[in-house]
């Protein structure tokens, strides 16, 4: 895999570049969670399951099929908040594209980790088929999963190789991902909106729920964001 820190690295520019305005603390941590989920299934390691088992390292966990049905658990999860209309689910608008927002990040992981030199591939495919899957490129220093190996000399070089391979690409692809959404904000629809942040009410910490309602009922009168 590459690091930990780097598809943290990943789900963090993410949450920024999707977001508007002020990025929310509340989605960058939930994209940095979505981006380094995939590697929990290193606790097979506790259990003496294989590494090329289906529930080993880069199996299930890494597949498609679990990024799409953590990606909706997740959008669920972000969005359920009591007390507001982002509660309301399935109703809420922002569900199927957070939704498929999660999916993308958690399914990034597993392509990441394709493009390293090391370890077993990717079972993008399970639970259907535990095939193991690289790239024909694969510039990426795989990293160990043992940290005193990490933090005993490999880790510099690693991070050095994935500041060229992973986090240029990321800071890159955010940038672009930002650009675009300021450039298109007259034409986005309000259900096309990813994540805004509820704005606060004035002489209130707390949102209201009223403000909640109207920001996400009143189709952005003025055009402008
Ligand atoms: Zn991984």
């Amino acid at each position: 895999m590459p690091s930990c820190i780097s598809h943290a690295f990943v789900g963090a520019c993410a949450g920024v570049a999707v977001s508007h305005d002020t990025p929310p603390r509340r989605l960058v941590l939930f994209s940095i969670l979505a981006a380094t989920l995939p590697d929990a299934d290193v606790l097979a390691f506790a259990f003496r399951i294989p590494y090329d088992h289906l529930f080993g390292h880069r199996g299930i966990l890494h597949s498609l099929s679990f990024a799409v049905l953590a990606g909706i658990l997740i959008a669920w999860i972000f969005l359920r908040r009591r007390s507001t209309p982002w509660s309301a689910w399935p109703s809420s608008r922002n569900f199927p594209f957070l939704a498929m927002y999660f999916f993308l990040l958690i399914a990034t992981h597993g392509v990441l980790d394709a493009f390293t030199n090391g370890g077993e591939g990717v079972a993008f495919f399970a639970p259907f088929t535990n095939e193991r899957f690289f790239f024909d490129f694969t510039p990426i220093e795989v990293s160990p999963i043992n940290l005193a190996l990490f933090f005993g000399g490999r880790g510099e070089a690693i991070l050095a190789n994935e500041l060229v391979w992973v986090w240029m690409p990321a800071l890159g692809a955010s940038v672009l991902v930002r650009i675009l959404l300021i450039a298109n904000r007259k034409r986005l629809h309000p259900r096309q909106v990813l994540y805004r942040e509820p704005r606060p009410d004035p002489g209130s910490r707390m949102p209201s729920p009223q403000a909640l309602m109207i920001s996400q009922k009143t189709p952005n009168p003025g055009g402008r964001e």
